[in-house]
């Protein structure tokens, strides 16, 4: 099997990486995405069973930002995202996906090159290029690597291949821990009783949200999903995941209203970083490059994945 040769190699086609590849695209640059999925969005990520549609990830976007505030009015007017609802303050609008929330991560793919199920497992340094291994035998050989995997992950493939990091940046990742999330889709025979609109965030308990996809405005039929808390992942993440769903439904039946038709479990071992870096992303090595980036670097929100990428990006263009 041939080498396949790029000049930037950008790992995960999550937020981060996407806009990342966008950027770099833009000044001149051919960068390649690859991912293990089979579809490009990463935690952006929506699924049917049925006419049933589940935003299973994210739940909705925000912006704190002028710079990510202009993104989401240039996806407005794409009519890839609508306003969801407002918060407590009104002009803090909470935005979703149209028709759901993969669709931004599949129209910023359309024009990038993407290679998906590259489930990529060493990183190695080779002189003054980098060479990537994947579990399908193929290889790819990089003048500079952009890694956007949570960060566990990341480190595994420098670890596997021997890649020597600073003491303290070897140190920053480590510290970087990520709360479990145990996700439920579960089509209703009818409508719930979650109120407009359209979701219930609690603060104790087995659960930590249950969102209504239908008064979302994002399926057509009956539709919920139900994030567990954090604690109660980590302590059930061995579970019968099967049981795990029956035990979640059962508390959430007040607010589902109608009976369950079908309903699957999603597991985000890496759901949300809890150890914010005060960095928007970090330079690995200098030459030949190598940078970490993602929503580990400013917070668990898809704002913060943007402006990791777009960061990354700019310090391989040689603006930071
Ligand atoms: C349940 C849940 C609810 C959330 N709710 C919200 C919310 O309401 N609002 C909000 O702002 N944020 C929310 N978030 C957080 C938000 O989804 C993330 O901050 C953001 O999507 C992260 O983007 P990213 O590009 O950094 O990482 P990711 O989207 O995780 O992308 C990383 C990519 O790397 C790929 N990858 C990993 N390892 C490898 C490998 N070895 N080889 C190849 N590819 C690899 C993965 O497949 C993935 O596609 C939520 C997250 C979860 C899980």
């Amino acid at each position: 099997m041939s080498t396949y040769i790029t000049d930037i190699l950008i790992v995960g086609a999550g937020l981060s990486g996407l806009l990342a590849a966008i950027n770099l695209q833009a000044s001149g640059f051919h960068p390649l995405v690859v991912d293990k999925g089979r579809g490009v969005g990463g935690r952006l990520a929506s699924r049917r069973i049925g006419s049933a549609t589940f935003d299973h990830g994210a739940q909705f976007i925000t912006a704190r930002t002028p710079r990510f505030a202009a993104l989401l009015n240039e996806w407005k007017e794409l009519g890839l995202v609508a306003e969801w609802y407002r918060g407590v303050n009104e002009a803090h609008i909470h935005w979703r996906g149209v028709p759901s929330m993969t669709a931004i991560p599949k129209h910023l793919a359309k024009s990038l090159n993407v290679k998906l199920e590259m489930k990529m497992s060493v990183l190695k340094q080779e002189g003054s290029h980098w060479l990537a291994a994947f579990e399908n035998g193929e290889t790819i050989s990089a003048n500079a690597v952009l890694l956007t995997a949570p960060v566990p992950q990341s480190l595994v493939l420098l670890d596997a291949g021997g890649v020597a990091l600073e003491a303290s940046k070897r140190e920053q990742l480590e510290a970087v821990e990520y709360e479990p999330c145990l996700a439920v889709m579960a089509a209703l025979k009818g409508a719930s009783n979650i109120p407009q609109p359209g979701f219930i965030r609690f603060e104790s308990g087995l659960i930590s949200w249950i969102a209504d996809n239908q008064a979302k405005g994002i399926s057509a039929a009956p539709a919920v999903t139900i994030h567990a808390m954090p604690i109660y992942s980590s302590s059930h993440w061995e579970d019968d995941r099967q049981k795990i769903g029956q035990r979640l439904l059962e508390v959430a039946a007040p607010w589902l209203g109608a009976e369950v038709a079908e309903f699957q479990v999603h597991a985000w071992r890496y759901a949300r970083p809890r150890y914010e870096q005060d960095l928007p992303c970090l330079v690995l090595n200098q030459s030949p490059a190598l940078l970490i980036a993602g929503d580990a670097f400013g917070g668990p929100r898809v704002e913060s994945a943007a402006l990791s990428g777009w960061a990354a990006a700019e310090v391989l263009q040689g603006k930071r």
